[in-house]
């Protein structure tokens, strides 16, 4: 697609990515996967798998099957793909048949895979999951304690690796984390010399005690600063850049937008930008959102429609605003985390909810 069709130019860099993951993994001595979920956090997995690859990644972590089966082909067969929703009912063979590897969540899941591991007469490969706290995926306390008083409760399964997710982890004063940690020491004596994994992004910062064998970042190699409030030691990897469809001028006492909430004080420029919603730009963006040209920070005013906001671009020259030019909303100027924080959400959020509609380009 001609980028001058779209309304929105985003590119990734992947170079940022692989730059990031060589980062994380040169601050232990333990592995480090990369986590693709939501199609690489919506900056494209097709993409974003084979750069890693490329760097050194070996193991892949999607949340669905669908994923890990996409995944599947993106990546050399060496490379190990967890899924982490393990397999829902019925689906033990799809795995089997793609090389992917279940993370196995409560004794349902185990025993999908046991009865397969059964029929072929055959060891399968999985990893296993504890809930340390979270209360979220993993076995349960209560689940260990029907089935640990059985030796055998693993037969039939070779656990390639234990695991665990930290709730809290991007807060290092949090007591979770090392109550958390604690937990999993104790739960991991069930599984003896097998490689293990607890931390995410914000959790290789929280220390070498963390990292275990495997570090399993995702947020981290997409840009997302994983020490909120401290500053982001990773690289920007997305920047998104909205065409103007229109300038206008408008006087004072003029509204702009659904509801008529913004209200213009003396006269003003406004841009019409092709930037909505429906392109996963968050409508609580709304006169509180900005963007930048030539570094100049202006403010998203009125609200936020399907297709396109408003911008008060009063001050900037006249002609670095007309229809075509571009505009920054993510960005060099503009990271990923303060859209975020205007937006009264995550970096996680604006990164998956990106839209299909803009020009995409990888560099
Ligand atoms: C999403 C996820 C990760 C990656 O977390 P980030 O905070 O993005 O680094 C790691 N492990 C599990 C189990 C996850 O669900």
């Amino acid at each position: 697609m001609d980028a001058s069709r779209a309304g929105a130019r985003l590119t990734v860099d992947l170079g940022a990515i692989r730059a990031n993951y060589r980062q994380l993994a040169n601050m232990s001595r333990a592995s480090c996967a990369a986590v693709m979920k939501a199609d690489a956090y919506g900056l494209g997995m097709e993409q974003v798998a084979p750069a890693l690859a490329l760097e050194g990644c070996k193991v892949f972590f999607t949340a669905h099957l669908q994923e890990a089966i996409a995944l599947r082909q993106l990546v050399p067969e060496h490379c190990l793909i967890y899924v982490l929703h393990g397999p829902p009912p019925g689906t033990a063979r799809d795995f089997f048949q793609y090389d992917l590897t279940p993370v196995l969540n409560d004794p349902g899941q185990l025993q999908e895979w046991r009865a397969l591991a059964l029929k072929l007469g055959r060891e399968l490969p999985a990893a296993i999951q504890f809930d340390t706290g979270m209360s979220r995926m993993g076995f349960a306390p209560s689940d260990l304690a029907a089935l640990g008083s059985r030796s055998d409760w693993l037969a039939g399964v070779r656990p390639t690796l234990v695991m665990s997710h930290l709730a809290c982890a991007d807060e290092p004063d949090s007591p979770m984390n090392e109550a958390q940690r604690r937990r999993f020491n104790t739960l991991r004596e069930l599984l003896p010399g097998v490689p293990a994994s607890l931390a995410n992004s914000s959790g290789v910062f929280l220390g070498p005690e963390y990292h275990y064998d495997l570090l399993r970042p995702g947020a981290a190699l997409y840009g997302i600063n994983p020490q909120p409030g401290r500053p982001n030691p990773l690289r920007q990897a997305v920047s998104l850049h909205a065409r103007v469809v229109q300038v206008r001028t408008v006087r004072d006492g003029d509204v702009v937008g659904y509801g008529a909430h913004h209200v213009c004080a003396g006269e003003r420029q406004i841009a019409t930008v092709a930037v909505g919603y429906a392109d996963g730009w968050q409508r609580s963006l709304s006169g509180r959102g900005q963007a930048a040209i030539d570094d100049v920070i202006v403010p998203v005013v009125g609200r936020v429609s399907m297709d396109s906001m408003g911008i008060d671009v009063t001050g900037i020259p006249a002609e670095r605003v007309v229809p075509g030019a571009e505009l920054e909303l993510m960005g060099a100027t503009l990271p990923v985390d303060e859209v975020a924080a205007l937006a009264g959400t995550i970096g996680y959020e604006v990164l998956t909810r990106l839209g299909s509609r803009f020009h995409r380009r990888y560099v």
